[in-house]
């Protein structure tokens, strides 16, 4: 890709993250070294890298749990204006609506479906406020609208913890949706699901690109071959190659680094 292309002036749809020349070291260690990735509204990307390439730390450096030691992080607005999100503290980046889903669900199984997502659309009031809250219509809207986008809404009055693994997975993805975040950032939503949750969970990540932008990191290369639109690898904390999936997963040094020790990795399971 050039550098034009990444000049906003060149671009149909505009980026809304730009990540610059970031790095971050742990005790003299690189683990993000130099890098730049683009994202445009309304994009799907998956980023893809072995094991210690520095995908979770990428995600940190985004929401604000890790700071970069050089490099810019920057959201661009609808409105033209940029913010730096490298200053920010992780609550800050959240309410920006950037909204991130870690590998094991936390979902609160001792109440429904519905009240998670009741929960989760309160944001920040916490659950004593919402004791006292009153449904107001467009809430209720806009939880069923996420329920039949997760497609939960059989399920919406069972405790949380009576879902199955991927359910729960789908169910914390909503409790992000809820909040109607401009980005999502997600870590292996896959991980543990069966085949058919697998797809399933393919579908729904499909289901919400334009509306929202994504950044999904994934190991199983059957689920990328599935949701695959521009996939990024990460190789030591650098972009390594970034493209379309066949040109990608075609790639002698993305075979090298990554491929490879997937083909190990899956023969171990
Ligand atoms: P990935 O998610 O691609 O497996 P990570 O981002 O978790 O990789 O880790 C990248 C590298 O940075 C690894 O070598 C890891 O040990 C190191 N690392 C990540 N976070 C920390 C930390 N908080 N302190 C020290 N080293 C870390
Ligand atoms: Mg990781």
């Amino acid at each position: 890709m050039s550098n034009l292309s990444h000049d906003p002036l060149y671009r149909d749809t505009p980026l809304i993250l730009s990540v610059s020349g970031v790095s971050k070291s742990f005790d003299g260690f690189k683990a993000i070294n130099d890098l730049n990735f683009y994202l445009e509204e309304g994009e799907l990307r998956t980023v893809i890298g072995p094991n210690g390439a520095g995908k979770s730390t990428f995600m940190d450096i985004i929401t604000g749990r890790t700071r970069p030691d050089e490099g810019a992080v920057t959201l661009h607005g609808i409105d033209g204006h940029d913010t730096n999100l490298a200053k920010l503290r992780e609550y800050e980046i959240n309410r920006l609506g950037i909204g991130r889903k870690f590998q094991t669900p936390s979902v609160y199984k001792s109440h429904t479906v519905y009240d998670n997502l009741v929960l989760s659309l309160q944001g920040h009031r916490g659950v004593f406020k919402t004791l006292f809250y009153r449904e107001q219509p467009a809430d209720r809207e806009r939880i069923m609208e996420v329920l039949k986008t997760i497609r939960l809404e059989s399920r919406a009055h069972d405790l949380a913890g009576s879902l199955s693994h991927g359910q729960k997975q789908w169910l914390e993805i909503g409790m992000l949706l809820a909040q109607d975040p401009r980005i999502l950032l997600i870590d292996e939503p896959a991980a543990g699901m069966s085949d058919e949750e697998t797809e399933r969970t393919g579908e729904l990540l499909l289901s919400l690109e334009k509306k929202h932008s994504l950044i999904v990191i994934e190991h199983d290369m059957e689920f990328i071959r599935q949701i695959a639109r521009k996939v990024t690898v990460l190789h030591q904390g650098h972009v390594l190659k970034d493209g379309k999936f066949d040109v990608v997963k075609s790639d002698p040094k993305v075979i090298e680094v990554y491929l490879g020790r997937q083909g190990k990795k899956e023969n171990n399971k």
